[in-house]
C-alpha cells in the first residue's frame, strides 16, 4: 500500500476558443495549492502574451534540442507548431504533493494518461461550433484562415472528449468554473490520494 503524499496531475483540454484560459484563471482565484504548467511553444507570440507566463516562446532548434535531451514530458504538433510540457517543474511539483494542471491538446493528453494512469482528465466543451467560431473571431488573435483551420481541428478534438474522465460544458462561465472546482475537490479526496491520512492516524503514538 502506497502511503506517501503524491501530487495530482490534472489535464485540461478543449478546442481552441473553448475558454480554457478563462476557466483556469477563475479557478486559480478560488482554489489554493494549484500549479499550472507553462509550456514551450514555437508558435508566434500574440501581442498580449508574456514570455514565461503564457508560454516560453522558443525556436524550433531550441525545442528539438530540449526534446532530444529528455527535457520535455510530452509534446505535440498543433497547426504546424510544436507545443511541449517542460519535465522538471512537473516532477518537482508532483513530489511536493501539489495539484498540477496541464492545459494541453488531445494527443498530449493521451500520452499523459498512459504515463500517469492516476491523472484526472477534463475536457471543456463549447455549447456549439457556432459559438466557438464567434469566440475565435471575437478575440481577433488569428486571421480568418487560421481560425478556419482551428475550427477544423476542433471537430476532430471533440471526437476525443469520450476518452476523458469528465466533460464540462462552458456555456456559462460561473457554472463551468464551479464544475471544475467540484471535480478537483472530489478528486483530492479519492482514497488512493488519501492513504497517507490513514498512515498518520495509525502511527499516532498517543493511543
Ligand atoms: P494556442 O496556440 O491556442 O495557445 O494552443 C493551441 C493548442 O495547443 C491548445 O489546445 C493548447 O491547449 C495546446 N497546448 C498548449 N501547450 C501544450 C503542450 O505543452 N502540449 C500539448 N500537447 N498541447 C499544448
Amino acid at each position: 500500500m502506497r502511503t506517501d503524499r503524491e501530487g495530482m496531475l490534472v489535464v485540461l483540454s478543449g478546442p481552441s476558443g473553448s475558454g480554457k484560459d478563462t476557466v483556469l484563471g477563475e479557478l486559480l482565484e478560488q482554489v489554493d495549492d494549484i500549479e499550472v504548467s507553462c509550456s514551450l511553444t514555437t508558435r508566434e507570440r500574440r501581442s498580449w502574451e508574456l514570455d514565461g507566463t503564457h508560454y516560453y516562446f522558443v525556436t524550433r532548434e531550441y525545442f528539438e534540442d530540449k526534446l532530444k535531451s529528455g527535457g520535455i514530458l510530452e509534446h505535440a504538433c498543433y497547426n504546424g507548431n510544436y507545443y511541449g510540457t517542460p519535465k522538471t517543474p512537473i516532477d518537482e511539483w508532483m513530489a511536493e504533493g501539489k495539484t498540477v494542471i496541464l492545459k494541453i491538446e488531445v494527443e498530449g493528453a493521451a500520452r499523459i494518461r498512459s504515463m500517469y494512469p492516476n491523472c484526472v482528465s477534463v475536457f471543456l466543451v463549447p455549447p456549439s461550433l457556432r459559438v466557438l467560431s464567434q469566440r475565435l473571431y471575437r478575440r481577433e488573435s488569428e486571421n480568418e484562415c487560421e481560425i478556419e483551420r482551428r475550427l477544423e481541428i476542433a471537430k476532430t478534438e471533440l471526437l476525443h472528449a469520450q476518452d476523458y474522465d469528465y466533460i464540462i460544458l462552458n456555456d456559462m462561465l460561473d457554472y463551468a468554473v464551479s464544475d471544475f472546482r467540484t471535480i478537483i475537490r472530489a478528486e483530492r479526496q479519492r482514497s488512493c490520494r488519501r492513504l497517507y491520512l490513514i498512515d498518520e492516524v495509525l502511527q499516532d503514538a498517543e493511543c
